[in-house]
């Protein structure tokens, strides 16, 4: 359930109703806004009445979230959340650029990769050290040495770093090395490292599983945010159809979507939803016009030799002609980059 405060409710009054919450069983996360603090209560009694809440002091309204997802819900947070990372924000009125090769390869190719992201303007630079291959026999990643050598060019070009863990017991290694964990579309049902994610104090970046629809998508965030990790950003990465053309179906209307139903910050992934390099452009175009918060893409020095996903990363000067045309389409629906 909700409970929104009025405009200048004090903390004895909000204190109060946490109280009542805590009452009645439920978990409650507080969301304190630009104009209305907000409560959720997640877990407790089926049965009570909303007059309890709504008869207190400095209660503007109490509602049932009718929706599965409850922190999740943008009526959890009316205005969106800003996940701010290192100075950077997502979710903000800027659209936020992560780009890098799929894989860490080499300190030569990261290197080069980490020099053409800061020079092409991005704020981010991605990088797998750990690699969810659909065949055991492609390369895997190259683990902790691999973040290593992401965090150390990242460092020389002033880069933020953003890396997927796979499993709970990589968690604290990646976040050693890098600002935001990613959690790749495999695992977006992997309910145990959701919940993990859920106990640290780190930013998560989400994909969105291969036959997941929305709902369940959000619902996985859910099982973070409950933990009381609220630093969490989604992304569309494509999802599986009966089209062939493409790796995947790049859902640019998803973007919408989640802006309708959820507070939490969108990024877009081309190269994933397309498998191609080639349609890497127009759908990045697409989705910064769709209201994307921004954009993760892979860029790799010499993609003809990457070790993974070559056929959908960008060339150096693909990128390079790609950024000033974001920042167009930015500025006409609103947004800055
Ligand atoms: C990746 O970002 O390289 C990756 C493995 O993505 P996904 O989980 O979306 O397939
Ligand atoms: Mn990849």
């Amino acid at each position: 359930m909700l409970v929104v405060m009025q405009q200048g409710a004090t903390e004895e009054q909000i204190d109060a109703v946490i109280g009542r919450l805590v009452e009645l069983g439920f978990n409650v996360h507080r969301s304190t806004g630009v104009m209305h603090t907000v409560l959720g209560g997640v877990g407790g009694e089926e049965k009570f009445d909303l007059e309890v809440f709504e008869v207190m002091e400095g209660v503007k309204e109490a509602h049932r979230i009718v929706s599965p997802y409850k922190l999740a819900s943008r009526s959890f947070k009316p205005g969106g959340t800003i996940v701010k990372v290192g100075g950077v924000e997502i979710g903000g009125d800027r659209v936020v650029v992560m780009a890098g090769p799929c894989s860490v390869e080499s300190r030569d190719q990261i290197e080069q990769s980490a020099d053409i992201v800061a020079r092409s303007g991005a704020n981010f630079i991605r990088g797998g050290a750990f690699k969810p291959r659909s065949s055991p026999y492609s390369f895997q990643g190259m683990g902790e040495e691999g973040l290593r050598l992401l965090r150390e060019a990242a460092d020389r070009h002033g880069l933020l770093v953003i890396s997927e863990v796979m499993e709970i017991a990589q968690i604290p290694l990646v976040s050693a090395y890098a600002q935001i964990l990613q959690v790749g579309a495999r695992n977006m049902q992997n309910f145990n490292l959701l919940r993990e994610l859920g106990n640290q104090r780190m930013p998560v970046l989400l994909k969105r599983g291969i036959a997941a629809t929305v709902e369940e998508l959000l619902l996985s965030a859910e099982y973070i945010l409950s933990g009381g990790n609220y630093d969490v950003i989604l992304c569309e990465r494509g999802i599986r159809t009966f089209e062939t053309y493409t790796r995947n179906t790049m859902d640019i209307s998803a973007i919408p979507v989640v802006k309708t139903l959820s507070h939490l910050p969108i990024v877009a992934d081309p190269s994933h939803g397309t498998g191609r390099r080639d349609k890497v452009a127009p759908m990045a175009r697409a989705a910064v016009a769709a209201g994307a918060d921004g954009l993760l893409l892979e860029m790799h020095p010499d993609p003809d030799h990457a070790l993974s996903d070559g056929a959908q990363s960008l060339r150096p000067s693909q990128l390079e002609e790609l950024m000033p045309q974001l920042r167009l389409i930015a500025a006409a629906v609103g947004r800055s980059m």
